[in-house]
């Protein structure tokens, strides 16, 4: 076996046993982030079963899904989340090729994507981001406006609202990740569709785990450190 196929094995192992210490077993689905890693990496994953994968900048994101798209290997479709920040200038692309964006943070940025989305897809799935710490130079909306945005995503029939992403601080998850599952509860009494909490990544899984995450984020553990000289 390859060092994908191990770690990817226990991450899953991990994600198995941080549901069971809460009760909470089969609730959480494991995104692998690829960013900055080569289709090689993806491929090795895919392999192995995982179907999900996440990716933060626009143009490498959509080289990636093109070239995945047609290799010989895929047998059944990889769902591609949008997890990075994103710039009106390239929700075109985004809209065109990811099934999911979970970086939402403004009105504007679902008015493009709802437009731009092709009518002959389904509609995109869409997580609003929550600037959960308050810190000014963090991504995300502030709390209060997440009732507001929500509602405008309701009315635009090419996004589907699924539920809430937030990066946590280091060090901070004791803090952040019970005021999520707050909010997130509390979303969820007035959209009962939204079934989507996205939070955790490689240093605070478990945490994110007990605090009711859905879905998390995971690349380093799966994928190795990740190069940015290249
Ligand atoms: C890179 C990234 C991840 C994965 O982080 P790891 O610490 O490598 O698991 C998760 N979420 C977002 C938004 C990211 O940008």
């Amino acid at each position: 076996m390859n060092d994908i196929d191990q770690q990817i094995k226990t991450v899953r192992q991990q994600i198995a046993a941080a549901e069971h210490t809460c009760q909470r077993t089969g609730q959480v689905t494991l995104l692998a982030v690829s960013k900055t890693k080569p289709i090689l990496a993806i491929k090795q994953a895919y392999q192995v079963g995982q179907r999900a994968f996440g990716e933060n900048y626009v143009q490498e994101g959509v080289d990636k899904i093109i070239t995945c798209q047609q290799a010989q290997w895929l047998e059944s479709p990889i769902e591609w989340h949008f997890i990075g920040p994103l710039q009106s200038n390239k929700s075109r692309l985004v809209a065109e090729h990811f099934d999911w964006v979970q970086t939402i943070d403004r009105a504007k940025i679902a008015q493009r994507l709802n437009e731009q989305r092709p009518v002959d897809k389904p509609p995109l799935n869409v997580c609003i981001q929550i600037n959960i710490s308050g810190e000014a130079s963090k991504s995300g909306i502030a709390l209060t406006e997440v009732e507001s945005l929500a509602e405008l995503i309701g009315t635009l029939p090419q996004l589907r609202l699924r539920g809430l992403m937030t990066i946590g601080t280091p060090g901070n998850a004791q803090q952040e990740f019970p005021l999520m599952q707050q909010i997130f509860e509390k979303l969820k009494v007035h959209y009962p569709a939204i079934d989507t909490l996205s939070m955790g990544m490689t240093a605070d899984m478990a945490q994110a785990i007990q605090y009711g995450s859905t879905l998390v984020r995971i690349g380093s553990a799966i994928f190795g450190e990740r190069d940015y000289h290249h």
